[in-house]
């Protein structure tokens, strides 16, 4: 048996006759950016995010939407972004490359997001934004701290990539990952939860004149075409991009649910196989709906040999992330050493991702952890 971290076949093969037809549609029309088919993915969203409509820009990936948010917040040199050293490159990667100073906070353990409170002591004059990641699916509480960070006109921007239909209650209510804050940014990547067949991304804001800009910022800043207001990028989504996860977004809540069942299912194998004396689960704080963008366990010791003695066997298990990022070579010039962020650092050794997708089989998910029982019996 082999089973891959992520098999995206299984999925694509129920949609595929209506993903035919919209590309037939988009190669008819010859509309290929931006137009009426990423307008309407940008209304469905609203309505999925349960945002007023014209909230959701559309852009050309996860990483430009950072961009595009803090743009729109005017962050540049000399101003500071509190922000996770343990997630993709991609969140510190757009606060440097406007100038500005990704200053990390530790994670908390449980849910690796990061750690709020500690967050809260990195503020200084210079701080500007907060941004916070919903990591591997699961919202971060930042209910908290949004009165303190709007008193100090720090603006919230949440990096929620791998959190598209991710949701958390709090004041008695249910809030979708990137609707808590300023802003919100989404990755349409194509391993993520919702995933188009190529690079795409989104920015949410509750703000009109915030969505009009971003509008703006992703066509150079031209307010109307060849009139340029302020310099923007060129940053854009695609129709085909559009169609495909028009069609997909409504498939989402499922695929979500199924994610959750795997991992439920996983819990209850690790139990039966009696690995926890050698693991730890994934937590789901209070209040959360994960949707299990990555299935992280902690592997106490000897991480790395398991991966390998699973790999060697069909297994594809993965390390997200092994290096923290306040570690890596690019980011020596902010002066960070090891020992700095001991909980982020602590992850990377221990961290070790399963396969979770829609279709994983339970056979599938039973044979590895018996493999990995077999491991640690040896
Ligand atoms: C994927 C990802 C991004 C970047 O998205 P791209 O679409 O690949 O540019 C940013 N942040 C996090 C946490 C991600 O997982």
């Amino acid at each position: 048996m082999t089973v891959p971290i992520l098999d995206l076949t299984r999925s694509f093969k129920e949609i595929k006759p209506e993903v035919f037809s919209a590309l037939e549609r988009i190669f008819d029309a010859q509309n290929f950016i931006l137009g009426s088919e990423v307008e309407t993915f940008e209304k469905h969203c609203a309505k999925y995010l349960e945002i007023p409509e014209g909230s959701c820009v559309g852009c050309a990936s996860g990483t430009d939407a950072l961009l595009l948010a803090l743009m729109s917040c005017d962050i540049h040199e000399g101003d500071e972004v509190i922000t996770t050293p343990f997630t993709f490159f991609a969140t510190s990667g757009a606060i440097a490359r406007l100038g500005a100073k990704p200053v990390f906070a530790d994670i908390d353990p449980s849910t690796y997001n990061i750690n709020i409170e500690q967050a809260m002591t990195k503020i200084t004059d210079r701080t500007k934004a907060f941004m916070p990641v919903h990591l591997f699916g699961q919202m971060c509480a930042l209910e908290a701290v949004i009165p303190e960070l709007h008193d100090k006109d720090i603006k919230i921007i949440e990096d929620a990539a791998q959190a598209f239909g991710s949701s958390r209650i709090s004041d008695g209510r249910i809030h979708r990952a990137g609707t808590v804050g300023d802003i919100g940014c989404y990755s349409f990547f194509p391993t993520k939860n919702l995933g188009g067949c190529g690079d795409g991304g989104m920015v949410v804001t509750n703000d009109p004149e915030r969505s009009e800009r971003l509008r703006r910022l992703r066509v150079h800043g031209a307010g109307t075409t060849y009139y340029h207001d302020e310099i923007g990028i060129n940053s854009r989504l695609d129709a085909i991009q559009a169609a495909i996860l028009d069609i997909k977004l409504k498939h989402l809540e499922e695929w979500n649910e199924e994610r959750r069942r795997i991992a439920e299912y996983y819990r209850l194998l690790f139990k039966t196989n009696g690995l926890h004396e050698f693991i730890t689960a994934p937590s789901e704080l209070d209040g959360n709906y994960h949707i299990y963008h990555q299935y992280v366990i902690r592997v106490k010791t000897k991480r790395d040999e398991l991966m390998s003695w699973l790999n060697e066997r069909g297994f594809a298990v993965r390390v997200y992330y092994p290096l923290p990022l306040h570690l890596q070579p690019c980011f020596k010039y902010l002066g960070y050493k090891e020992g700095d962020f001991p909980e982020s650092e602590k992850l990377s050794r221990e961290a070790l991702a399963l396969p979770v997708f829609p279709r994983l089989e339970p056979k599938e998910q039973e044979e590895l952890v018996k493999n990995m029982a077999d491991f640690f019996r040896r």
